[in-house]
């Protein structure tokens, strides 16, 4: 090769190396930039880095800190809660899901006392061992196991009911477990001696109240029957003396004696009311009753005072309300005679109305029964309306005690009406009068029937003086359709007659005049087809009415609403209607004719120790034609019912040798033994208590009457019983 290529290779070959550095040159300034420019980021980076080092470094002190001032708080918080947990007198302990005890405070180990074993890591079921072991608690008459494995089901069950036990050294434990949402058992051991013994003095005091109550009771019923015995006598012979032949001044005492005898006895009864409520033993005997007669029967006894104050005491019975009930009859009597007789004894001028008004219920025959007793009386401050249905409130004016009364009245009815499933009320202004008002739910026996009388019966005419029998007949007849007129003369009366179907007369106008000029004679001569309608006192005799003869029939005052309905639909006038009115609805019926064989009295047996109640009764019945005998106690008794076969029987119970309930035995084996018929002997008694009546019943006797014996009692009895081959004890003697 030539030199010039060689020359020219070489200066090529450098150019290229020259060309080569300055790229290689340019590349490492290049990089020197970027490495230049990473390493300021870096710094900036490691500057940012220090401070946020320095910024945790911060932190992690704080946190140091607060940490250690939690793990203070803590360890407070937890010798707090350990403090108290000691404190307290009842145990406490929990336990992990494994049943490990992980704590417990003194109060729960210390019936383990020394028994070093029981602490925190003891599983629960060693701990029952522990306690059958060392006989820690009173376990009752289980055996041990049995006894572990009624506490460890427990243990186990979903819900655990607080459980108590006795520990040997008296103190009372009640167990209370909770499991808690992750499992632990948390148990609480309530020390509860304290409330046991509480309890059981408290029982104690009970049993010591009760037994003294029902000593009270006992005492009660022993006084009610020491009291009520001679007050028999008092007040019966009173009574038996009244009918006699007495001056105004003999009648006057005498009057005195009956009324302050009943008074005492009124007395008498509402303590021993009061006593058997207090002591809850008063219950309610159901019975078919009257509902009207009952409200009659109580406004009766109260016409003597009523018409005495010159007051007007009327009363409105619903007309669309059935009046046989099924209910208590003594027990509603007894709250009518309550209400009635404040509304009586609290009203100096005005009225006295009573009202019954009937709900049905769903079922028809359930009925709600309201009663309210209005009176324009001296009515009752508004502070005292709240208190006055409880014991001893009496509103007390500064004359005090101006008032008889006892203050038990309204608390007793309240309750009565209570027990009757009702409730009672009262509205009332001082000076303006006061109602009470009362309901009950009475379930009816029957619905009312009316009468079967033409749309417009014609004129009726009331020729009566008692304003209350007027005021209700008025009522009740205008209801059914007559044009009603009243009438006093008897002048008037004949006058009014001459177009009237139905009369209405007062028996007293039978007393009036001769027979030639007796009213009633005359008015009968005048118009022969009038109705006359007699009305005389509930004692009075038919056969005692002069004037029997000229009535078309005689009724006993107060009239109830059945019986005027029956006899208006039994009138004269109204049979046809009546008749063509039932001979669709019934065809007709023919009764046997009755040909008894009346040839001898009604035999009656009267066992009664007592001399004087042997009179009392005596004098009672001497109006009645029957054959009485005596016997002087249960076996006298015994013997008469075989000797002399009495139809009806009064025995006294408590007699001398055989009292009364043991000859009712006897007689009832004899009767068996002999297969004689069943007869009926009626209780009288002076006993009053809770569950005398039954007791007394459940010995054989028919019914139990209590002294002082009632004349209209004593005779329902005998009429009601007399066989039909006797004679009618009401015939003439
Ligand atoms: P008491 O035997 O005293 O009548 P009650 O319990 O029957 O006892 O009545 C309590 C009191 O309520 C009566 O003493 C009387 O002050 C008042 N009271 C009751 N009924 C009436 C009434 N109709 N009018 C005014 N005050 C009455």
């Amino acid at each position: 090769m030539k030199i010039e290529d060689i020359l020219s290779q070489e200066r090529r070959a450098r150019m290229a190396a020259e060309r080569l550095l300055a790229q290689k040159q340019a590349e490492l300034s290049d990089a020197n930039r970027m490495l230049s420019q990473h390493a300021l980021s870096l710094s900036d980076e490691i500057t940012e880095t220090r401070e946020v080092v320095k910024e945790i470094k911060g932190e992690n002190s704080q946190v140091r800190a607060d940490l250690e001032k939690a793990n203070k708080e803590v360890v407070i918080a937890k010798r707090r809660l350990w403090d108290s947990l000691e404190t307290i007198e009842d145990g406490f302990a929990v336990f992990d899901q494994t049943d490990r005890m992980i704590a417990a405070n003194s109060a729960y180990l210390k019936p383990f006392d020394g028994l070093g074993c029981v602490a925190p890591g003891i599983q629960y079921v060693d701990i029952l061992n522990i306690v059958i072991e060392e006989g820690i608690v009173d376990i009752g008459d289980l055996r041990p196991l049995a006894w572990r494995d009624t506490m460890l089901d427990r243990w186990y069950a979903p819900r655990r009911d607080p459980l108590n036990l006795r520990l040997w050294d008296g103190t009372h434990i009640q167990l209370v477990d909770r499991r808690s949402r992750d499992g632990d058992m948390v148990c609480l051991g309530l020390n509860i001696t304290e409330t046991v013994t509480y309890q059981t003095e408290l029982k104690e005091a009970r049993i010591r109240a009760e037994a003294a109550n029902r000593a009270k009771s006992a005492f009660l019923a022993n006084m009610s029957h020491e009291i009520r015995t001679p007050m028999n006598g008092v007040v019966s012979m009173a009574e038996l003396m009244a009918e006699g032949d007495l001056d105004e001044e003999q009648r006057l005492y005498v009057d005195t004696i009956r009324k302050s005898g009943e008074a005492l006895l009124t007395i008498i009864n509402d303590v021993l009311d009061y006593s058997k409520i207090e002591a809850a033993k008063l219950t309610l005997h159901p019975e078919p009753f009257d509902l009207e007669k009952t409200i009659l029967d109580v406004i009766t006894i109260l016409q003597p005072t009523v018409q005495e104050k010159g007051i007007q005491l009327s009363i409105d019975f619903d007309l669309f309300m059935p009046s046989g009930f099924m209910g208590d009859p003594i027990r509603l009597r007894q709250i009518l005679t309550n209400l009635i007789g404040n509304a009586v004894k609290f009203t100096s001028e005005g009225h006295v109305l009573v009202r019954a008004i009937g709900i049905p219920g769903v079922k028809n025959e359930d009925y709600r029964v309201l009663i309210s007793v209005e009176d324009s009386g001296i009515g009752i401050p508004k502070q005292m309306q709240a208190h006055i249905f409880g014991e001893f409130n009496q509103v007390e004016d500064e004359q005090n005690r101006r008032y008889e009364g006892t203050g038990l009245g309204l608390s007793i009815a309240r309750q009565l009406v209570e027990l009757m499933d009702g409730e009672i009320w009262l509205e009332s202004k001082e000076g303006v009068g006061s109602c009470f008002g009362f309901n009950i739910a009475l379930p009816a026996l029957e619905q009312v029937v009316e009468p079967a009388l033409p749309d417009n019966p014609g004129k009726a005419i009331l020729a009566l003086s008692d304003g209350l029998n007027k005021s209700i007949l008025e009522r009740r007849l205008k209801a059914l359709g007559f044009v009603v007129e009243t009438t006093t003369g008897t002048a008037e009366l004949l006058k009014k007659c001459a177009d009237a179907k139905v009369v209405f007369v007062d028996e007293a106008l039978c007393a009036i005049g001769s027979p030639d000029e007796d009213p009633l004679r005359a008015l009968r001569s005048a118009h022969p087809d009038i109705e006359l309608i007699l009305l005389t006192p509930p004692q009075k005799r038919e056969a005692d009415c002069s004037c029997v003869a000229i009535a078309s029939h005689i009724l006993h005052t107060p009239v109830l609403r059945n019986i005027l309905f029956e006899t208006l639909s039994s009138l004269n006038s109204y049979a046809q209607t009546t008749e063509d009115m039932e001979a669709d609805a019934h065809p007709p019926q023919f009764e046997e004719p009755l040909t008894p064989n009346q040839n001898r009295l009604m035999r009656i047996l009267a066992a009664e120790d007592n001399k004087t109640n042997r009179l009392v009764f005596s004098k009672l019945v001497k109006s009645l034609n029957i054959d009485l005998r005596f016997a002087n106690n249960g076996l006298e008794a015994v013997e008469a019912f075989l000797d002399f076969k009495p139809d009806l029987i009064f025995m006294d119970i408590s007699m001398p040798e055989v009292d009364g309930k043991e000859a009712t035995r006897r007689i009832r084996l004899l009767e068996q033994d002999q297969g004689l018929p069943r007869t009926r002997i009626v209780a009288l008694t002076a006993h009053a208590m809770p569950g005398d009546a039954e007791e007394i019943l459940s010995h054989g006797l028919d019914k139990h009457l209590t002294k002082p014996l009632r004349k209209s009692a004593i005779f329902e009895e005998i009429l009601r019983n007399c066989p039909q081959e006797a004679i009618s004890p009401q015939d003439e003697v």
